[in-house]
């Protein structure tokens, strides 16, 4: 019985003989006088020495590894009021509008460069819907795509026609006037609009319907030429959308493990996928960071079944598909489109530290969209790289080439650890 050691990688060559003394006379170094020397290769005996030799052995060790994933992206937006919109200085289109909510997620945005430079918000190159769902011949909720980005309570769009928001006033039994919505002051009630017609004196239209994208106003009076005061203070909703991919996470998808064996074989270790995995899905966040995140536990941790199981002599690595790092670090806003636009650097993994173990895979962020045009390389090279910081506990940097293989440092640091974290 021969009983090696764990660490990947080690070498063996068993000898037997039946001549006593024999086994002394072996070694492993070369141009020994009066002993024999044992070589790397395979040979089965060996000049000089009375026995048999095996080929060389060499230790493997196997990584089990818990996939899990994120729950199907829900509610990734924010809706609320339209309390003002602003018109661009020649009258033609809306620029900009200004909402009862809070936009302001810690990225640099239009009012606030948190770190001395511009940026352009988390709803850059996102959409806006104006108004309400309804049946033609009515105007409709409209959606503006490509926004220039967002302040803290607002979001912009120089370019184009603006935000488009459409009007239709009505009173019978004269014709319908339409034509769109350029400024709107809730605490008034009065809105901006053009028409290719003009309003002309308009004030045949008083006591009758002004309708925006969808949502109806009793007309109280028509200020010439280009406003329209109404009676009532009913909310104009919107809804706003960054360019996230809502659809990465979609049936229970895990991070692609597809470079991880062939790289791991360069240690002397082999990822099996063979545990019982009860809990397989966490619940959706659209950005989660790690340890600092006050239910990072109930997100994370907790659908981590086999945690115990991980010991010296049974490795287990857990890795779990997530949607995007905290709101500084997901790339939104990220893409250098707009003058002043300042990228936001994107975290693409995250291994916890601290005693924690496990790593996460931000999908929304490895997207060519995103910056990276072969996405699907570098998300298997990000799995790599994170079950890299998982196995050895450390934090170095950098972890692979970049293509999916571990830098020597790496390889060595794999072959001399005694568990992963945690
Ligand atoms: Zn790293």
């Amino acid at each position: 019985m021969l009983r090696v050691c764990a660490q990947p990688g080690n070498n063996y060559r068993v000898a037997a003989t039946c001549c006593a003394g024999e086994l002394g006379r072996l070694t492993v170094t070369n141009g020994v006088p009066g002993l024999v020397y044992v070589s790397a290769g395979n040979e089965g005996t060996l000049e000089g020495f009375q026995g048999r030799l095996s080929e060389m052995v060499t230790v493997w060790r196997r990584l089990h590894v818990e996939l899990d994933s994120m729950q199907d992206v829900a509610q990734n937006h924010i809706a609320g009021q339209v309390v003002r919109i602003i018109r661009s200085a020649d009258f033609s289109r809306a620029v900009r509008v200004v909402v009862n909510r809070n936009l302001d997620d810690g990225s640099p945005n239009l009012d606030h460069p948190p770190f001395g430079g511009l940026g352009n918000g988390r709803f850059e190159l996102g959409t806006i819907r104006v108004g309400v769902a309804s049946p033609p011949p009515g105007p409709s909720q409209t959606e503006t795509r490509w926004l220039d980005g967002n302040g803290e309570r607002y979001v912009q769009k120089n370019l184009g026609a603006g935000i488009e928001i459409p009007f239709r006033l009505s009173k019978a039994p004269h014709p319908d006037l339409q034509g769109k919505v350029v400024g709107y002051e809730k605490a008034n009630r009065l809105f901006t609009v053009i028409s290719p017609t003009g309003l002309g004196n308009g004030q045949q239209y008083k006591g009758g319907t002004l309708n925006v994208a969808g949502v109806k106003f009793v007309v109280r009076r028509i200020h010439h030429p280009l406003s329209i005061e109404v009676e009532d203070d009913v909310p104009l909703p919107f809804v706003l959308q960054d360019d996230d991919d809502n659809t990465v996470l979609a049936n229970q998808r895990t991070p692609d493990v597809g470079e991880l064996a062939p790289a791991l074989a360069e240690a002397f270790v082999a990822p099996v996928y063979d545990l019982a995995n009860p809990n397989p899905v966490a619940p959706f966040r659209a950005n989660i960071m790690g340890v600092f995140d006050p239910d990072f536990g109930q997100l994370f941790l907790q659908r981590w079944d086999s945690r115990g199981l991980n010991a010296n002599d049974y490795w287990v690595a857990y890795v779990q598909s997530g949607f995007q790092y905290e709101t500084m670090a997901d790339n939104d806003p990220g893409l250098v489109l707009l003058a002043g636009s300042t990228a936001e650097g994107a975290v693409l993994g995250t291994t916890l530290m601290l005693g924690l173990g496990g790593c996460m895979v931000y999908l929304e962020v490895i997207r060519p969209a995103e910056g990276f045009p072969a996405a699907a390389e570098k998300e298997r090279d990000t799995v790599v790289h994170e079950i890299g910081h998982v196995i050895t506990g450390s934090g170095q940097e950098p972890v692979t080439w970049g293509n999916g293989r571990y830098r020597p440092d790496y390889l060595r640091m794999i072959r001399q650890a005694v568990r992963p974290l945690p």
